[in-house]
């Protein structure tokens, strides 16, 4: 019996994973998991409770009192954070300015590590997105995709999906997170071994999901 079919999908921010990833999913009838949301519901929740988030010691032991719940349907993807609908709070300014800051903590990666693996464990077959997926998450998936982009176009898109914000300073702000991210001491952004890189540049979003259900149905 062949194992359930695990796409792993990793990448800068802004290299339009997620929206990617959703369409994967739909396209091949699998769930979806968005692990950044993970980490920015559990900053989130940090944040409600007051923790400081400059003190790793208070984060880990806080994070050990937050349920998440992350709901797998790619055209509806649900996140909970102790029973509350936090879809929208965890895109404010505030939580995806702290939440590299969060990821960063040994023990949240651990407590959330083992989330995914539970949710991964219990589906026939999924698409799942973060930064660790393919390295350390689920080293062994069938697939692992490393979504690139280069910066001005991550930017300019992430800009457009805030509303026209500023595109300099969004590709400040995004490549102040990939630095955090791709430097800290557990699990940094890295593209896996065996992971095929995907530039997403110059193609439209209908052409990177055709270029990645492509190389998912050649390891099928
Ligand atoms: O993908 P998204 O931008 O929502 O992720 C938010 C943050 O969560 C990232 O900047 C990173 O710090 C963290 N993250 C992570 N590992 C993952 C997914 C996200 O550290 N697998």
């Amino acid at each position: 019996m062949t194992s359930p079919l695990v796409v792993a999908i990793d990448g800068p921010s802004g290299s339009g994973k997620s929206s990617t990833s959703r369409g994967v999913a739909d396209r091949l009838g699998l769930a979806y998991l968005d692990t950044g949301a993970m980490y920015r519901a559990m900053t989130w929740a940090l944040l409600q409770h007051g923790v400081d988030l400059d003190d790793p010691d208070a984060v880990a032991a806080a994070a050990d009192e937050v349920t998440l719940v992350s709901g797998t349907d790619p055209l509806e993807p649900t996140i909970h954070a102790d029973g509350v609908d936090v879809a929208e709070p965890i895109r404010s300014d505030e939580v995806t300015g702290s939440v590299s800051l969060v990821a960063a903590v040994p023990h949240v990666r651990e407590l959330l590590v083992a989330l995914q693996r539970e949710v991964i464990a219990g589906s026939p077959g999924i698409v799942v997105e973060g930064r660790d997926i393919g390295s350390v998450v689920v080293p062994d998936a069938r697939v692992k995709i490393y979504l690139v982009a280069d910066p001005a176009a991550r930017a300019a898109r992430r800009a457009a999906e805030n509303g026209g914000a500023d595109t300099a300073a969004t590709e400040q702000a995004l490549a102040a997170r990939d630095r955090i991210d791709s430097t800290r001491a557990v699990s940094p952004l890295v593209q896996s071994e065996g992971a095929v890189v995907v530039d997403g540049t110059h193609l439209t979003l209908d052409e990177v999901i055709d270029a990645i259900v492509r190389i998912v149905d050649a390891a099928s």
